[in-house]
């Protein structure tokens, strides 16, 4: 607490002040607003009266943080954020558990990402530790937002724009950090509806030694052309191919699984290595943890202990997957991420033809739901799982 960090201001390597949470100022809202009725809510329009925020100047270091009300912010015109994509963000929830707390998931992995993004695009750091409880202290402030129903929640976006005011091409010395917040219910109204992928390798999203592995806003702008694209060609979301051998790397903004029966009778559930090229979700590493832990901790609901589950991070290539399905040996896939949780695919376009997975009644497999029921109770404090859901005091 109220320690310094070293930044280089030009040459120059200088001590500033760190973030420092016992600084925060409180400035309540006068008017609060009226929360909408959660079946209304739809993803990230809706915004809580309070935001937190503080300030990076190269000469003090960080601001004292506040909770103040929601609303705009000024940023000078020439400001680098505008100019040249400096910005950074995460996506995290909150929840209310059974005693009534509120609850983020595992909330460490989201603030230490964000410190690796701001690295990445030369903006300042900080202690991930003074912002979380800087960011579990607006989650109190915004309780009576937490929509409590199953897959619902609070949406937190924390975000650090670079607001240096000039125009070299050159690090941002100036930034702005704030949170806002969400109300948000589940990510397909109509339930977990599998959707279609169209998949892409005319476009990259993310390439070796590029910058997908991190999220900074600017890896999202080049996406938005191909999504509209798919949507036209009939198809919900993008699978992002790399490379001659098109391997498989991420569906629109989640990580990719899919589930493939083995020779012994077991079930491999694949990913992509964290190669670079690949975004490190909080919830990939989840899935992979607790299909890691099932079945000698009987840890996923809905699938028996003889149920033999081999999580593998290995690289695959639409020829593997396209295999696969022939030999009917693909029996799932899905996306994994914090908006969605878990999202089941039903086919896959590829090269004008579809991959149809086989379809299960609830639009999820096996796996996936057994995964999607099991990350929802341990966000909800419902079930104890390794200190995942951390109280927000
Ligand atoms: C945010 C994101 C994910 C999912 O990460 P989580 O930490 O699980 O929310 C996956 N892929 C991309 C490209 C992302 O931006």
């Amino acid at each position: 607490m109220g320690g310094n960090i070293t930044v280089a201001n030009g040459s120059v390597e200088m001590q500033v002040a760190d973030l420092d949470a016992s600084k925060l100022r409180i400035n309540l809202s006068q008017t609060l607003k009226d929360i909408p009725a959660k079946e209304t809510l739809s993803f990230g329009q809706t915004m809580t009266d309070h935001m937190l925020m503080m300030t990076f100047d190269p000469v003090y270091g960080w601001s004292s943080p506040e909770i103040k009300p929601y609303g705009p912010i000024s940023v000078d015109p020439a400001g680098s954020c505008f100019q040249y994509s400096t910005n950074v963000f995460e996506g995290m929830k909150a929840y209310v558990g059974p005693d009534g707390k509120p609850r983020l998931f595992r909330p460490k992995m989201n603030m230490e990402r964000l410190a690796r993004s701001a690295s990445r695009v030369a903006l300042p750091p900080f202690s991930t530790d003074e912002l979380l409880k800087l960011v579990k202290k607006l989650v109190s402030v915004e309780s009576r937002w937490i929509p409590v129903a199953k897959g619902y929640s609070l949406y937190v976006r924390p975000t650090i724009i670079g607001t240096k005011p000039a125009l070299a091409v050159g690090p941002s010395d100036h930034a702005i950090l704030y949170v806002i917040c969400s109300p948000t219910g589940p990510w397909v109204r109509s339930g977990q509806k599998a959707i279609s992928l169209y998949a892409v390798d005319e476009h990259v999203r993310s390439w070796p030694g590029g910058t997908g592995g991190f999220k900074l806003a600017l890896n999202y702008a080049p996406t938005l052309m191909p999504q509209a694209v798919a949507q036209k060609l009939g198809y919900d979301q993008c699978l992002w191919l790399l490379g001659e051998d098109k391997k498989v790397t991420e569906v629109g903004a989640m990580n990719f699984f899919v589930v493939v029966q083995r020779e012994d009778g077991g079930w491999d559930v694949i990913t992509p290595p964290l190669d670079g090229t690949i975004l490190p979700g909080v919830t990939r590493d989840s899935t992979l943890k607790l299909l890691a832990a099932h079945p000698s901790k009987s840890v996923l609901p809905g699938l028996s202990d003889s149920d033999k589950l081999h999580p593998q991070e290995l690289q695959m290539t639409m020829a593997d997957l396209r295999k696969l399905a022939e030999e009917g040996r693909l029996l799932e896939a899905f996306g994994v991420g914090t908006a969605a949780i878990v999202t089941a695919v039903a086919r896959i376009g590829f090269e004008g033809k579809d991959i149809n997975l086989p379809t299960h009644e609830s639009g999820m497999g096996p796996v996936a739901q057994a995964l999607y029921d099991r990350i929802i109770d341990i966000q909800m404090g419902r079930f104890e799982w390794e200190g995942w859901s951390v109280v927000c005091e």
